[in-house]
């Protein structure tokens, strides 16, 4: 039997008209059930994951559970309003966040509207908060340090200019001090620094905005805030909207950026409460399956770009809370196995006075020290080793035995160097200072000054050096290398001031050694 020409063409004109028909069906979903913040959306077939959509209410939310038939929606907004039966509409679109220069300085919540009273916020240009990371061509390796002003971490784990630095410890150890001084020593860097507070308390929020604006580190730095009462989706997309944020800076302007999410232990639970709600089956520790595929796509976007792609980069420092100081448990293993190293805030540390609480051993950055200035990284291995021999020594010393000459040298060694180390908080220190207050220590000089006059013997040393060896500075920023005749004249400028300080004391204060 022979078909005409024009039956055919009717018939597919019948069928593409049906298949418009089903494609509008798809946009307009039905409301099924509406609890705590999520919805299960009847309909929605052509719903991709992660879009926007809309209820009939106006309020936006994202398409987060795609189901065969029906779409599990998170809400971005007040939900007492939305019921069973209402509409919803699908976008086409992912969720945007406001971004530019005008967001400096401001306090916004996760989808970039201002909660700090200071009014509107005035820019033209938006972006996604998702978005795929650069691909490997499009990056390069890390070659310029992110300098945090604390000697511990500059020293021994330094941070390069687009890494992943997670910082670990259990609660009140210090993580959230250690990443506020590193904001405030990005003052007249140019770097721009993101800080992200995930389901914290609003004083704690306050004291941490209040904090910067006191340092003067305000002007280079937007904090995105979803706190602790908020709904979970709030907190759940709180980070990938900083890191939108950040990115602008990151592409547009070529700019390097700091990203810091506090904490990501808070953006997992949030995440679980959402997925429970959802009914996804739960996995190990409850978490969700995706968990750490939704840690990765976030933290894969820190990057150092290429210099075709005009070479800015987004540094992250995620935080994680360990409970006892295990870091085995589900959240921190992947979040250790995501990222370039981890700096580990140790508790029994911190009582005992080393602050910031940094656990030597335990930490690492793997891509950092490419990064790191040469005068540094001389002083940095002797450090090292001083440490880890001091660490060895110490379990022994505790038995009180006789112990030798050298051991005791060892140990009295370990002690100073711990102590130079020490650092307050909120005085991130330049890179000059660091060095030579490492220098001071590891080379000995320290070792016959009494351990409770090292702060201020170092501090003494430091601000002499500023103001009568400004040359030395010079040339140690010069090459930042620290040359064999640098380093003779620098200990004839430690000698000599050795010398003027104990002429001060005549009961014999303290002494630089010979
Ligand atoms: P949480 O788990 O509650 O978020 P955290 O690990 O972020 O705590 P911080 O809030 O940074 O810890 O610090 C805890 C306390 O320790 C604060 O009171 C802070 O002032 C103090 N602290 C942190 N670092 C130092 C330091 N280097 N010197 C002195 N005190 C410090
Ligand atoms: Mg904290």
């Amino acid at each position: 039997m022979s078909v005409r020409i024009d039956e055919v063409s009717s018939i597919l004109r019948q069928q593409l008209e049906r298949y418009q028909v089903q494609i509008d069906v798809d946009n307009v979903g039905t409301v099924i059930e509406v609890a705590d913040g999520v919805a299960l959306v009847h309909g929605l077939g052509d719903a991709m994951a992660g879009e926007l959509l809309q209820f009939s209410t106006g309020v936006f939310g994202i398409a987060f559970n795609l189901e065969t038939d029906a779409v599990g929606a998170v809400i971005l907004g007040p939900f007492s309003d939305i019921k069973s039966g209402d509409e919803v509409r699908t976008t086409g679109q992912i969720v945007e966040v406001p971004v530019g220069d005008a967001m400096l300085g401001r306090v916004v919540n996760s989808l970039g509207v201002p909660i700090d009273g200071e009014g509107s916020i005035e820019t033209e240009e938006s972006r996604p908060i998702e978005i795929k990371a650069p691909g490997v061509i499009y990056r390069k390796g890390v070659d310029t340090p992110l300098q945090t002003g604390l000697k511990a971490v500059d020293a021994m784990i330094p941070i390069g200019r687009g890494q992943r630095e997670l910082i670990i410890g259990d609660r009140q150890t210090g993580k959230t001090s250690l990443v506020l001084d590193t904001i405030i020593n990005q003052k007249d860097t140019g770097v721009i620094c993101v800080y992200v507070a995930i389901g914290q308390k609003a004083s704690t929020v306050a004291g941490v905005v209040d904090t910067l604006k006191r340092h003067g580190a305000m002007e280079h730095t937007i904090v995105v805030s979803a706190t602790a009462s908020q709904p979970a989706p709030q907190l759940y997309i709180a980070p990938y909207t900083g890191c939108a944020l950040g990115e602008h800076f990151m592409y547009e302007q070529n700019r390097d950026v700091l990203v810091i999410y506090d904490d990501l232990t808070k953006h997992s639970w949030a995440y679980r409460e959402m997925s429970l709600l959802m009914r996804r089956p739960p996995g190990r520790e409850a978490y969700p399956g995706d968990i750490f595929y939704l840690h990765s796509r976030l933290l894969e976007r820190a990057a150092k770009l290429s210099d075709d792609m005009g070479g800015g980069s987004l540094t992250a420092l995620p935080i994680v809370e360990t409970h006892g100081g295990d870091i085995s448990a589900y959240i921190p293993t992947n979040l250790i196995s995501i990222t370039d190293g981890q700096i580990f805030l140790e508790a029994d540390l911190f009582y005992a006075g080393v602050r910031p609480a940094i656990d030597v051993g335990r930490s690492v950055s793997r891509v950092g020290s490419a990064a790191q200035v040469p005068a540094m990284k001389r002083v940095a291995g002797r450090l090292r080793l001083d440490l880890s021999q001091y660490r060895e020594l110490e379990a022994f010393a505790q038995f009180g035995s006789d112990l030798d000459r050298a051991t005791q040298a060892r140990l009295a060694r370990g002690i100073r160097v711990t102590e130079v180390l020490k650092q307050r908080e909120r005085e991130p220190m330049i890179v000059e200072d660091q060095v030579l207050a490492i220098y001071l220590a590891v080379n000995g000089w320290l070792d016959t000054v009494e351990v409770e006059e090292i702060e201020d013997y170092v501090a003494e040393f430091t601000a002499h050096i500023h103001e009568d060896r400004e040359d030395l500075l010079e040339r140690l920023r010069d090459g930042w290398a620290i040359s064999d005749e640098l380093a003779a004249d620098l200990d004839e400028a430690i000698r000599d001031f050795g010398a003027e300080v104990s002429a001060r004391s005549s009961e014999g204060g303290p002494r630089s050694a010979s």
